[in-house]
């Protein structure tokens, strides 16, 4: 394989297509919609996690590198669709999907949504699409994919469906660890920012883990975040790179377990070293070990592992950006907040946002005997990088995707204070 083609994540082959059709789109949903639960008894849940092959059966495009036009020759490692439900005992649910995918376009959104509503009645605000933005997968949006991209639609409403169907009570708990995969892929230089390991930049190398486990005590699903571009490898093979194997790791490890990998914002996050299959496992053998750290019930910490209550709430909202160009219409971005009982607040932020919008909302949002605070990135929406006021204002690579105005941050950041506020902040327990 070419190594430079690693050195610049275009994140291409997915072009800024699916920005024209996300207004008409999202303008169909509710500007806000939250699941009130102010009178739910916290008591059990329920939960189940389903998983689908989404592997191109044929040789399609892949998405991530410009400069590899070439299509797949073959498989390195399957690719997934997987479902986490969970249900509180009042019957509110939320649906967790995670991808091996490049992102989650608009259309695959919409869509996916539509049919989950039609089929289990799910609201919009209770789905979450996050994708590993692994640069080993399909451009399913690609002309040559139109009937993978259905046969891709259907695998991830049935993975949602089957995990629905196959709801079971369960213990829900929470911990976090940290692996050092990510390093910031920022440096500066006499001609600007170069995309380039910087050892000194920021980093979320935080590993949010979501526990589930049966009435009896067997572990059977695992969610777990990180901050950092699957782009180890770039090579014409699919592959889920360092979360794939990450999430193939815990499987073997935990049989009959499910373990999906949740995105975080990491737009200025790459692996090092690169280039080589072998770092793809190691990163992944690595980012498995932080999970097995952060499943350990035997900590000291009282905030390490928690055993979660109470109830699910909900909402999803989007926010408007501007661009330099008053004459551009603004996108509209979506932002989600998931609360799971007293112990988890997920925020969900859309396209590929860089890590200081994770550093700041953790410490915005952080409270004394709060929930503990995941954010995720990549999910409902991409393409197209998310800089923070900093990385704007800085240039290089993350700045130049489009053309933002430079208070996108503090929109973004106020648009997403509202949406928790509707889940009911993230102090300690609503109930
Ligand atoms: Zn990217």
């Amino acid at each position: 394989m070419r190594r430079g083609s690693l050195n610049s994540c275009a994140c291409a082959g997915f072009t800024a297509r699916a920005t024209v059709a996300l207004a008409a789109l999202l303008a169909v949903l509710p500007r806000t919609a939250a699941l009130a639960a102010d009178d739910r008894p916290a008591a059990g849940w329920k939960a189940a996690a389903a998983a689908v092959k989404i592997t191109p059966p044929d040789p399609l495009p892949m998405a991530g590198y410009a400069g590899r036009t070439e299509p797949a020759e073959g498989t390195e490692q399957e690719l997934f669709a997987k479902a986490l439900a969970l249900e509180d005992d009042a019957g509110g649910r939320v649906m967790l999907i995670t991808l091996d995918l490049i992102g989650v376009s608009a259309e695959l959104r919409s869509r996916v949504v539509a049919a989950l509503g039609t089929a289990r009645s799910l609201p919009p605000h209770a789905i979450l699409l996050n994708a590993s933005h692994t640069h080993c997968g399909p451009d399913y949006r690609h002309e040559a994919a139109t009937a993978y991209r259905e046969s891709l639609e259907r695998s991830i409403v049935a993975a949602a469906t089957e995990a629905i169907d196959r709801l079971a009570p369960a213990e829900l708990s929470y911990g976090t660890a940290r692996a050092s995969v990510s390093m910031n892929r920022r440096t500066s230089s006499p001609t600007g920012y170069l995309n380039h390991p910087n050892p000194q930049g920021p980093v979320d190398q935080s590993v949010p883990t979501l526990a589930v486990r049966s009435a009896g005590g067997g572990l059977k699903a695992v969610l777990f975040g990180y901050a950092c571009h699957n782009t180890t490898m770039g090579f014409r093979r699919w592959l889920g790179d360092y979360a794939g194997y990450a999430q193939e790791y815990l499987e073997e490890d935990h049989p009959g377990t499910k373990a999906l990998f949740m995105m975080g914002c990491g737009g200025d996050q790459n692996p090092y070293p690169r280039g080589e299959l072998k770092y793809a496992q190691r990163h992944g053998r690595t980012l498995a070990t932080a999970v097995e750290a952060a499943l350990e019930v035997n900590q000291k910490e009282p905030r390490h592992q928690r055993k979660l209550s109470g109830t699910i709430r909900s909402a999803f909202g989007m926010v408007d950006l501007p661009f330099t160009d008053p004459a551009r219409p603004p996108l509209a971005y979506p932002v989600q907040a998931i609360r799971i009982g007293d112990g988890v607040l997920l925020v969900a932020l859309g396209m590929e946002a860089t890590v200081d919008y994770s550093l700041r909302l953790k410490q915005e949002l952080a409270k004394p005997d709060g929930p503990a605070i995941w954010i995720a990135g990549y999910s409902n929406l991409y393409p197209g990088y998310v800089p923070s006021r900093r990385v704007l204002l800085e240039g290089g690579y993350e700045a130049q995707s489009m053309p933002w105005d430079p208070g996108l941050e503090e929109r973004i950041v106020a648009r997403v204070h509202e949406i928790v506020a509707e889940v009911g902040g993230s102090g300690p327990a609503v109930r």
